[in-house]
């Protein structure tokens, strides 16, 4: 019997085992309420099932890093990959803040970027970019996709020469980026 448990699912019998957390008694069988693993406490003789951790939603200071997915007049929306260096497949997106976005470029599309939680308001994730080490971490030029370079608070094309602005991480160049927001 696999170790993992959908709503519904058969758990044990009840000759063998009592209900425990997330677990009800059909009459003839213990089954699953929840999706999770299952857990046996022998020595009770209690069948729980432990519910798996829903996706993951950041909290206030953690640090994530994602690809930018949108940008719009002062803010853009970050596609979350790694919260606190851990990865997150929640497909879940963030609201980065970046005032002063319509006089300076602060990210593109597709960039990678680390920025941190501050709020959850509205149903939205809120996060920041304005702290040294938060910003792009990784981008390409924006006219030809070459590598670039980082020249103060610009990046410069390699290939091309092209010169654009970014709101650049402390970390920029740093290949391990996804290291990077590990706490
Ligand atoms: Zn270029």
């Amino acid at each position: 019997m696999s170790e993992f448990s959908l709503p519904g699912d058969k758990v044990a019998t009840i000759e063998e085992f009592e209900t425990g957390d997330n677990t009800f008694d059909d009459g003839h069988t213990i089954r699953s309420v929840v999706a999770g693993t299952k857990e046996f406490d022998k020595t009770r003789r209690i069948a729980n099932i432990n519910r798996f951790k829903s996706p993951a939603v950041p909290q206030v200071n953690d640090l994530v890093i994602g690809n930018v997915a949108a940008l719009m007049n002062n803010m853009f929306a970050v596609n979350m990959l790694y919260i606190n260096g851990k990865p997150t497949h929640s497909g879940l997106e963030c609201i980065c803040q970046a005032r002063g976005a319509k006089k300076r470029i602060i990210a593109r599309v597709s960039d990678v970027v680390m920025v941190k939680i501050i709020s959850h308001l509205n149903g939205a994730i809120h996060a920041t970019i304005s702290e040294p080490e938060l910003g792009v971490l990784f981008t390409q030029c924006n006219k030809c996709a070459g590598k670039v370079v980082q020249i103060g608070g610009n990046v410069k094309c390699v290939d091309c020469g092209y010169i654009e602005e970014r709101k650049l991480s402390s970390k920029f160049g740093n290949g391990d980026f996804i290291k990077l927001g590990s706490q």
